[in-house]
């Protein structure tokens, strides 16, 4: 993608949000778009981050079977009424309805599956299986803290599994746990499994998948030598202590400190809570009776998901003051911007060249084709983009080389634009969702100790 073309101009950060960094660097660039508390428009970046992260999910599930479907959003409110739970949406302002209250714009959607699933699964044959979508929810959160943290209109994976007993609801659950710690593996994030209150969903156990961080909002007790973690709910327990020891082997309570921790995901097993208060949401048995079935449902939240990630991939300078972003190249949606001096016509000439082949081989790159700017600026906005890698043609480059330099580390390596691109080519075919492979491992940098070239 050329910059003429994406709709930004060259960005003089001020004031940056302490806590938010990168999202507030998102929005002062343009983005990320605020419409109202909670409610955003994403620019092509950060929706091709979002993209990235639907892709690894789907990858994940239907790998393991489950099926993709996508169920509505506006919802009738008479579905909310059969499982008895409106009252509960609406009384605490949640649920956003329409139309004098005949429709709501799904806050989650257990009743919309169940409607999906009556003229689906009819017999035990039909049983188990897991279906799931990726689309939009709306909460009308009253408290809209970390711009796509907590929103009022968010993208959520979510999925919904029915089994025909109990047992199978575990397999189901336990598959659906696996698939959560391998995608969040593959988006470099190290999050523990911690045992939670069910809430308003319902059921009997459940999981959230917490990330420890001091922007979250949630507090865990985590035990920094086992990795045990648990929700701080558990200290309400009168017998805590003894509960602690006999289900987990905890000897020392003082092991576990308090930690905050986002919340990425969830997991329940429902239990037949929906399918015994819904209509027809039951399945013929091997003995030929109407059964109600077991479910269980799973949610990650995408756009939490992807502050998370923005947030993780801030850069500092020398004073610790955030200066720009350098998104990881497991995730991000162009791995290189290529720099030009934009006074050189020869310079100019080599960067287009080079970002013809890389496209032509379907390798999305950023060429910073503004002439205008000098070579200090764009670096400055390539690291507002978070662009993992810059390929620097500038005085210092000869005939048919580039700089390439990884704008996390500030490592960098003077080798010949073929080169570059045959290993680009190579990388990228791999890179997604793998954070254990990086363009050093086949270019040799240089660390990050020679004088700066080019600012
Ligand atoms: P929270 O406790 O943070 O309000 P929740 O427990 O109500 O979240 P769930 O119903 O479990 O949320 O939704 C599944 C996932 O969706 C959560 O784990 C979280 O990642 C994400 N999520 C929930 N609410 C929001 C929101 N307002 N904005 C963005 N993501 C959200
Ligand atoms: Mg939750």
């Amino acid at each position: 993608m050329k910059i003429s073309q994406m709709g930004l101009g060259t960005t003089r950060l001020k004031n940056i949000n302490e806590q938010f960094p990168a999202q507030d660097i998102l929005i002062q660039s343009g983005q990320l778009l605020q419409y109202g508390a909670g409610i955003y428009a994403y620019n092509n970046i950060p929706l091709a981050v979002k993209q990235n992260i639907e892709s690894l999910i789907r990858e994940e599930l239907n790998s393991r079977e489950c099926i993709e479907i996508s169920l509505p959003t506006l919802q009738p409110t008479s579905l909310w009424k059969e499982s008895g739970r409106l009252e509960r949406y609406t009384s605490d302002g949640t649920m956003m309805t329409i139309a004098n209250g005949e429709f709501c714009l799904a806050p989650t959607a257990e009743e919309a599956v169940v409607a999906f699933a009556r003229n689906k699964i009819k017999s035990y044959k039909d049983l188990p299986t897991i279906f799931y979508q990726i689309g939009e929810k709306y909460r009308n959160e009253i408290r809209n803290r970390g711009y796509l943290m907590r929103g009022k209109s968010f993208p959520m994976m979510d999925a919904y599994s029915f089994a025909s007993n109990e047992e199978d609801l575990v397999k189901a659950y336990m598959i659906m746990k696996e698939a959560y710690l391998s995608i969040f593996r593959k988006l470099g994030l190290e999050v523990v499994p911690v045992a939670a209150d069910n809430g308003a969903i319902g059921g009997k156990k459940s999981e959230e998948f917490m990330l420890l961080s001091e922007n979250g909002e949630d507090t865990i007790l985590y035990d920094e030598r086992t990795g045990q973690a648990f929700n701080k709910e558990i200290l309400d327990k009168d017998d805590y202590g003894e509960y602690l020891h006999d289900e987990y082997g905890i000897m020392n309570l003082s092991s576990l400190q308090p930690r905050k921790a986002i919340e990425l995901g969830h997991i329940f097993q429902l239990g037949t809570k929906y399918s015994e208060t819904m209509k027809n949401a039951t399945f013929m048995n091997e003995d030929s009776k109407e059964q109600p079935y077991y479910m269980g449902c799973y949610g990650i939240g995408i756009s939490r998901t992807l502050a998370t990630i923005y947030e993780r991939s801030i850069l500092k300078d020398k004073s610790g003051k955030p200066q720009g972003i350098a998104l990881p190249t497991y995730i991000a949606p162009y791995a290189l911007q290529i720099i030009s001096k934009g006074d050189s016509p020869i310079k100019v000439a080599e960067a287009e060249a080079l970002y013809r082949v890389l496209s032509e081989h379907n390798v999305k790159i950023i060429l910073d084709d503004r002439n205008e700017v000098s070579i200090g600026a764009k670096i400055k906005d390539a690291k507002v983009l978070g662009t993992p890698y810059l390929g620097l043609l500038g005085d210092r480059t000869k005939k048919g080389e580039i700089e390439v330099e990884n704008t996390r580390t500030g490592e960098k390596v003077l080798i010949s634009q073929c080169e570059l691109a045959k290993q680009l080519i190579k990388f990228n075919q791999e890179r997604i969702g793998n954070p254990d492979i990086s363009l050093e491992d086949t270019i040799k940098f240089q660390p990050n100790q020679e004088k700066e070239i080019v600012r």
